[in-house]
């Protein structure tokens, strides 16, 4: 306990309202002591008192004149950041999320916010590994931490507290994350290193003394390679700040150990550069392909509807090449100075269109996904509020401080990863993002070759505006798509295992042909169920509701709810039998199976098992890319983003799986990922070929997936939307209620029920019980509202359902059950 300690009584009758990192329903007001007022403003993060003892840094969002009626507030401590760190806009932003998605501003604050600027109680920190332990150049008090740090591995917030004998401590820490003299310590668990490649320069007197080159050449003279080599590198070095030593052994075609005998020679010298993970990108920039017609065209049509509407759906076969409208309308914002935001589902911003646009826009061009640190995070958030002009992102870079964003393009924007499941906010980020764009006073593209219901409905009803690109760029045709009936085929005893024969003689002659195959199953592991023959019963996760998967690599049972394991019993555990036996097949068992059919063939399996770690995913596509594999085999991962030059067959191998999921979007989904498969056959050069199998062969979807026309599936799905009262016709909010007692489960959904259906009466269904009703050992009960879309009572229908979520929280008992609200849910 320090001395001098005395209760604090306002001395200036200025106060803040903060948001605090929690999840309460409200901001909090506090008062500014008089130290602190001249620096105190919107945006900045305080330190500030919550409960009994924990400190927050919380944001302020508002400053006031007036006491709160009814009690005292408590002061500020410290105000932490000497310049606000979130803009008008983003608050606003905040603030339409939260009433719309039910969830609080601190939840909000929470999932917007890089780790660093998050600081609490339980913070801890560690040195940086980008600290250079030039203590000299450090104050008194940073050098206490850092010298500390050295000795200790870690401090917490009330380490440091005792270290410096003082109770605040987040201004300081956080001058020391931007110094990175200190990382915060879940960074250690990411394992940060800074990134470092081989680079070359001119070793001395060359470096400084250009006229000498001439001699640096004759040293070189007997080695034409070596002399090619140096005349690279002086092209090289005229555009970029360093040479890469991979850079320049491509652009002189020679290898390592012709730079190695330079080096010894003494006319360059190899060094490492450490470089940012942002991707700053100093290799050389291309050009972009000029437009095609009906890129021009559709580019064209893009700003006339904008004229008139803020959103347009540009609906684009695969390979009609809406990447390079993009591109020309970033550059166009470029010149008028403007921020861009390109927005696309996370797993397609891990291949290939990043380094396509870093290529056209160099430094210009920022990425932000969910593989950043938090330092890395800070970096890019200070340069989005320093005007950095385009930012390629997953979903969570709508939170980024963009200070002039006239532009946001959302590709694949029927892309359900666009969803934010949990934690809350459970947002759909090309919603939100048409709400940015009116805040911002922006311009929305939404791009697909497949729209969402929602998407093309709102352009139907002229809400949106729509552009069409029809035709593959290149004149090169949509694939050629063919149902396989399995069931016949499997009458007629002529399936191999899983595969038809049709199929199988298709992939052999795409191999004949030297062309490329990708087959999609939407199922990892090597078959879904195993089974009792004799008594039914299946092998079920312990956690969950769910059956476990075989996996053959490994020999055991998985789930892939939560990732419980177990070993495969010889018996039945019921019926002590030995009929045991596995059903239905993921991506495991056709990668095993092809080998056996196709023994000399490389094949490779892309899904969640196998792109583990950072570089996984872009490894095997790479791979592919390169000829090196014959045969892909994936999940959902292989249909996303990807734009490949021999593949000639297309399998899907499995219609039934995707239309039978029980969701009143299955039908749209597996519309929407055959035809994206599909799109990834026969790019450049010749028409490409889409087998699909299926027992089912009557299901309309496969009919309307062969026509390939958007809108004959539209319209009759859009009818059974009306019928059965589903979205875009309805909203759907889903409340699930979780414990792990089934007993406290059900009792708080009582409560639950009683509350909302008191207020808002049957419009609330439930509870029920959900398909999957119990999830990592927590049991589930669902209540369903719908809504009439104009509904005027809906943002009170939306504060009731919150209102019961916090009082059967504050009930006795009841603190530990979890309520998530789920608005427009998928
Ligand atoms: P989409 O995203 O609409 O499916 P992409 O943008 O991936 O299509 O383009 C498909 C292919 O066509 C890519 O390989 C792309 O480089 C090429 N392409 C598209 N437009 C042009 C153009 N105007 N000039 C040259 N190549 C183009
Ligand atoms: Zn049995
Ligand atoms: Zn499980």
């Amino acid at each position: 306990m320090s001395e001098g300690s005395f209760h604090s009584i306002p001395n200036t009758n200025l106060y803040v309202e903060v948001v605090l990192p929690l999840a309460i329903p409200r901001t909090y007001t506090y008062w500014v002591p008089e130290e602190l007022v001249a620096q105190v403003s919107f945006g900045k993060r305080v330190e500030v008192q919550f409960g009994k003892k924990k400190l927050y840094a919380g944001l302020v969002v508002q400053t006031l004149h007036e006491a709160p009626d009814g009690y005292q507030p408590k002061p500020i401590l410290s105000i932490i950041d000497p310049n606000p760190i979130i803009n008008a806009q983003q608050y606003r932003l905040w603030q339409w999320m939260a009433k719309y998605y039910c969830a609080t501003l601190g939840e909000i604050m929470n999932a917007a916010m890089p780790g660093n600027l998050k600081l609490s109680s339980e913070t801890s920190v560690i040195i940086s590994p980008l600290f250079d332990e030039n203590y000299g150049g450090l104050n008194d008090k940073e050098y206490l931490i850092a010298e500390a740090l050295s000795i200790q591995n870690t401090l917490s917030i009330q380490d440091i507290q005792g270290i410096l004998g003082q109770k605040t401590v987040y201004p300081l820490i956080r001058s020391m994350l931007d110094k990175k003299i200190i990382f915060l310590k879940e960074d250690l668990k990411a394992k940060y290193k800074p990134k470092k490649v081989h680079c070359i320069r001119l070793a001395e007197p060359y470096a400084s003394q250009s006229e000498l080159m001439e001699e640096a050449f004759e040293k070189l003279a007997r080695s034409v390679k070596q002399v090619d080599t140096l005349m690279a590198y002086m092209q090289l070095s005229r555009n970029q700040s360093y040479v890469r030593r991979a850079d320049l052994c491509k652009k002189a075609k020679v290898d390592a150990s012709v730079i190695k005998a330079m080096e010894k020679k003494g006319v360059i010298e190899i060094y490492e550069q450490t470089i940012s993970r942002l991707g700053s990108y100093d290799n050389q920039l291309e050009g972009k392909h000029p437009l095609s017609d009906q890129q021009k065209l559709a580019y064209q049509e893009i700003l006339a509807q904008w004229e008139e509407k803020n959103v347009v759906l540009l609906h684009g076969v695969t390979g009609s090449g809406k990447t390079n409208v993009y591109i020309e309308l970033i550059e166009e914002a470029l010149k008028r100075g403007e921020q861009v935001l390109y927005l696309l589902p996370e797993i397609a911003l891990t291949t290939q269109i990043t380094s396509r646009l870093q290529k056209i826009f160099g430094n210009d061009i920022a990425v932000y996904h969910s593989r950043l640190n938090n330092n890395e995070r800070v970096e890019l958030w200070q340069e989005v509020m320093d005007g950095k002009p385009v930012v390629l992102g997953a979903r969570s870079a709508l939170y980024l401080p963009f200070i002039k964003l006239k532009t946001i393009i959302i590709d694949e924007e029927h892309d359900s990863s666009f969803k934010q499941f949990d934690p809350s906010p459970r947002y759909q980020a090309r919603d939100v993002a048409i709400v940015a764009a009116g805040i911002h006073r922006a311009k929305v593209l939404l791009g697909t070759a497949t729209p969402s219901l929602e998407s093309y409905y709102n352009a139907k009803q002229g809400k949106y505006g729509l552009v069409t690109m029809p035709d593959r760029f290149g004149g090169i045709e949509l694939p050629h798509i063919e149902v396989i009936d399995a069931r016949k085929e499997q009458q007629e005893k002529k399936m191999h295992s899983i595969f038809s024969s049709r199929l199988l003689d298709g992939i052999k002659q795409t191999l004949e042909q030297q062309e490329q195959i990708i087959l999609f199953q939407n199922r990892r592991g090597y078959a879904p169920t195993y089974r009792c023959t004799t008594c039914g019963w299946h092998s079920e996760c312990i956690h969950c509701d769910v059956s476990l998967t075989y996996h053959k690599f490994h020999n055991n049972l998985k789930c892939h709810y939560c990732g419980y394991t177990t070993n495969l019993p010889v018996a039945c555990p019921a019926c002590k039998t030995k009929a045991l036996s596995l059903h239905g097949f993921g991506t495991e068992k056709i990668e095993d199976e092809l080998k056996i059919f196709l023994p000399d063939v490389a094949i490779q399996r892309m899904d969640f098992d196998t792109v583990k770690g950072k570089e996984g995913h872009s490894k095997i596509i790479n791979a592919f890319q390169e000829g090196e594999i014959d045969i892909l085999v994936g999940t959902q991962m292989v249909t996303k983003g990807l734009d490949f030059d021999r593949v000639g067959l297309v399998g899907i191998l499995s219609a039934d799986q995707l239309l039978h999921f029980p969701d009143f979007r299955a039908a749209e989904r597996s519309f929407q990922l055959m035809i994206q498969v599909a799109g990834r056959a026969g790019r450049k050069g010749k028409q490409g070929k889409v087998l699909i199998q299926a027992y089912n062969v009557a299901h309309p979807v496969l009919s309307e997936v062969i026509d390939g026309d958007f809108d004959p599936f539209y319209n009759r799905e859009i009818q059974e939307r009306q019928q059965f009262k589903y979205p875009p016709f309805l909203r759907l909010i889903k409340i699930s209620i979780k414990h792990k007692q089934p007993k406290t489960v059900n009792e708080a959904a009582k409560i639950y029920s009683h509350f909302v259906k008191k207020h808002l009466g049957d419009r609330v269904k439930g509870p029920a019980i959900p398909y999957i009703s119990r999830v990592r050992g927590f049991y589930i009960l669902d209540f369903l509202v719908k809504l009439e879309k104009d509904t005027k009572a809906i943002q009170k229908i939306k504060e009731v359902l919150m209102e019961g979520m916090f009082k059967v929280q504050q009930e006795k008992g009841y603190s530990g059950v979890r309520i998530n609200i789920d608005v427009d849910p998928y």
